[in-house]
């Protein structure tokens, strides 16, 4: 980040009061229970800079605490796109590598009388919350000895109960206007193979339990989190106050703001349903902001990191326009795309000076002009109107990298549509005011487009439950295309600049191996003002 934004302020100012630089740490904590996101890159970035900043570990820490949506396959993915992106963790690290000593300080607290067994369900726990207008109702439990409660908790941890029958609670404060700080549960009973440590716990421990609990083991100076968890903060303290027994320094938890994008969701269990109800393919849908259908899409590592860079550090919600990470796209892809010559609506012409094949040079590669090709539809007009300077019955244009050509008349089918339209080139220099891209219709090479447009027609579908309600059914169209052959050997690491339209990538996934069905993602035209996802 180039201005210093405010978390550095406070990382400057806990050295200057004496935190040693060798303490600092920082760690990014993904739930491996979907994809990551271009929220995520937010978070990424920031700990990964901070890290590059002072010179300290950045860690990748899996915040893998519930067995029932997790799996390797998010592992694999979640490491796949962090590594795409450009950002190196230093240590991996899971949070059930910490089971044990979780487990361990647990006891620790019911020892100091500040966790308890509760044997109500969780539906009257949450009763007796109330809310934070009025007085919380303690759990009959609660006054439970201290010995019961370690015998209860072994028996929890050995799997003697069933799911929902009991739960260990941190003793607070049922009074307090934080409803977090209201005896919150440490741990639950899930009864479900965990893909990391399988069949060994029946007990789990929730996120405010683990997660500052794994800060600290870990050594981590500065816990970013976003904003939704400052009401956690208090509890995330008051954890730390009672197992400090290490004497490592404890960690202190910041929050920022979220990155949240017009037109589009940034949620992991919104893109579950989108997945579940088919309206997408996978978590790698081109539609999707996810990082893996980002790239897919065509995005680049450069336009998403430069975006994520702008956008900067706040603490301030807001919603950021796609429009800002379209221009650092363009600005990518214009540097590293290839020019094809592509034609999508083909309109035939026919030059009635010409028989032979003749190889023409385009950027570094012979390409064939041969008696008919074809150019776009819409480059040509029968009945020509001002300041239409493209093809039109007796006007010159300017073929690319080829000839000028005047159109003398049109061929109609029996059906009054345009068969061809007969044409003489010629072979003067002179400037005009249109350049045509074209094809040669016998070496064409006919291939498929997917063309993309908002997944929503809702500003903040975000904000909305039924958001699924809100789709555009256009969001991703198909179309043909007829290309030069340089596209034959197509690869999906090249970008492509489609002549005249925009930027295009191959879509690996419905292109066969032997490249003989082509497919591509468009990934932005050079047009369109505000970018779709
Ligand atoms: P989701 O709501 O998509 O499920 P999450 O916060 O549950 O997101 P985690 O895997 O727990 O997903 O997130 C890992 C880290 O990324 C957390 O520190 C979280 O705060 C951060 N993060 C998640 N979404 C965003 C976002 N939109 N903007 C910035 N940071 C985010
Ligand atoms: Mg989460």
């Amino acid at each position: 980040m180039s201005k210093t934004n405010f978390l550095e302020k406070i990382i400057d100012k806990d050295i200057k009061n004496g935190l040693p630089k060798k303490n600092l740490s920082f760690r990014f904590p993904p739930e491996p229970n979907g994809f990551l996101h271009l929220g995520h890159v937010k978070s990424i970035y920031l700990n990964y800079s901070l890290a590059r900043k002072y010179k300290c570990p950045f860690i990748l820490r899996f915040d893998d605490t519930n067995p029932i949506n997790e799996e390797t396959k998010f592992i694999k993915a979640i490491k796949k796109d962090i590594n795409w992106l450009g950002f190196k963790w230093c240590k991996e690290t899971y949070a059930s590598d910490y089971f044990v000593e979780l487990y361990k300080l647990a006891k620790k607290l019911i020892l100091q009388g500040k966790a308890f067994v509760d044997s109500q369900t969780k539906k009257k726990i949450k009763e007796q919350r109330r809310s934070s207008y009025e007085d919380g109702i303690e759990s009959p439990y609660r006054k439970r000895s201290i010995y019961d409660n370690l015998e209860l908790f072994k028996k929890m941890k050995n799997g003697c109960f069933k799911e929902g029958e009991c739960v260990l609670r941190a003793k607070i404060d049922m009074n307090s206007p934080n409803i977090n700080l209201r005896d919150p549960i440490m741990y639950r009973i899930i009864k479900k193979k965990h893909y990391k440590t399988g069949k060994k716990w029946f007990i789990y421990p929730t996120y405010d339990w683990a997660h500052g609990q794994n800060d600290y083991l870990e050594k981590i100076s500065h816990s970013l989190c976003t904003l939704e968890f400052q009401h956690n903060k208090p509890l995330y303290n008051w954890f730390l106050s009672k197992i400090k027994s290490y004497g490592h320094i404890l960690p202190k938890q910041y929050e920022f703001s979220r990155l949240n994008l017009n037109y589009s969701i940034m949620s992991k269990t919104k893109m579950k349903v989108l997945i579940e109800k088919q309206i997408v393919d996978n978590w790698d849908d081109p539609r999707l902001p996810t990082i893996s259908g980002l790239r897919r899409r065509g995005f680049t590592p450069d336009a998403i990191c430069n975006f994520i860079k702008e956008i900067g550090i706040s603490k301030r919600e807001n919603n950021i326009d796609i429009y800002l990470l379209e221009f650092y796209l363009k600005k990518n892809l214009a540097k590293i795309a290839e020019q094809v010559m592509v034609v999508f609506n083909p309109l035939t012409l026919k030059i009635e000076n010409l028989n032979e094949t003749k190889w023409l040079r385009f950027k570094d590669r012979n390409i064939p002009f041969s008696k008919e090709i074809y150019i776009e539809s819409k480059d040509f007009i029968e009945n020509k109107k001002d300041k239409f300077w493209r093809l039109s019955i007796g006007q010159k244009v300017r073929l690319k990298s080829a000839f000028t050509i005047k159109a003398k008349s049109i061929i109609k089918k029996k059906n009054g549509s345009i068969k061809y339209i007969l044409c003489k080139i010629y072979k003067d220099k002179s400037k005009y005011k249109a350049t045509l891209h074209w094809v040669a219709k016998k070496y064409s090479l006919p291939i498929k487009i997917n063309l993309y447009g908002k997944l929503f027609n809702i500003k903040c579908p975000e904000k909305i439950k039924n958001f699924t309600d809100y789709i555009n059914k256009k969001s991703r169209i198909q179309v043909n295309a007829f290309a030069e052959q340089f596209l034959r050997n197509a690869n999906s690491k090249t970008k492509y600049q489609f002549l005249r339209n925009g930027y295009f990538c191959l879509d690996n996934k419905s292109t066969n191996k032997n490249n003989s069905k082509l497919v591509f993602n468009k990934i932005i035209s050079f047009k369109q003002k505000r970018f779709n996802i």
